[in-house]
């Protein structure tokens, strides 16, 4: 059936904005077990978002293009590149993953990683 677009959208842009930060926040240089989590948590999440087509499109990319996990910068522009090719399926404008930085605040009031140790 035709579903409802604009709970979709807002679904997907609440859903990029979270995974857009928590990359952006992810520690510059990672542990195994800090890789192992953002993998993990990607190909769970790509298993469990509720948007079934966009699920399914979201684990066909996860194939092709398995989550970069080596560091900050590699996991967020890794994130950036495959939610353009998204863009690019829905005829979107490509942004520039250059500008992640200025564009995106968690408004979190600590230093650098999700989870301080
Ligand atoms: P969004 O794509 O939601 O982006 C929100 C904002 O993020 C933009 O306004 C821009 O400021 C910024 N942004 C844009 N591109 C990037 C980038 N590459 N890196 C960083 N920031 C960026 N919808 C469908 O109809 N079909 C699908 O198959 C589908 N699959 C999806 C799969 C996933 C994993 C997710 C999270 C969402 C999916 N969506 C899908 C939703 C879709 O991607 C959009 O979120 C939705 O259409 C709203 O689009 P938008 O134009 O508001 O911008």
């Amino acid at each position: 059936h035709l579903g409802n677009a604009t709970a979709k959208a807002e679904l997907g842009r609440a859903a990029w904005r979270v995974l857009h930060l928590m990359t952006l926040r992810y520690p510059e240089n990672p542990t195994p077990d800090d890789r192992a989590a953002l993998k993990s948590f990607f190909y769970l999440f790509s298993r469990l978002y509720p948007c079934g087509e966009c699920a399914e499109h979201f684990q066909k990319m996860l194939k092709t293009y398995p989550p970069q996990t080596s560091s900050r910068k590699a996991a967020s522009m890794w994130l950036c590149s495959v939610h353009n090719l998204v863009n690019e399926r829905l005829h979107k404008p490509e942004f520039d993953c250059l500008t992640l930085n200025d564009v995106y605040d968690c408004g979190c009031n600590d230093t650098s990683s999700a989870a301080p140790r």
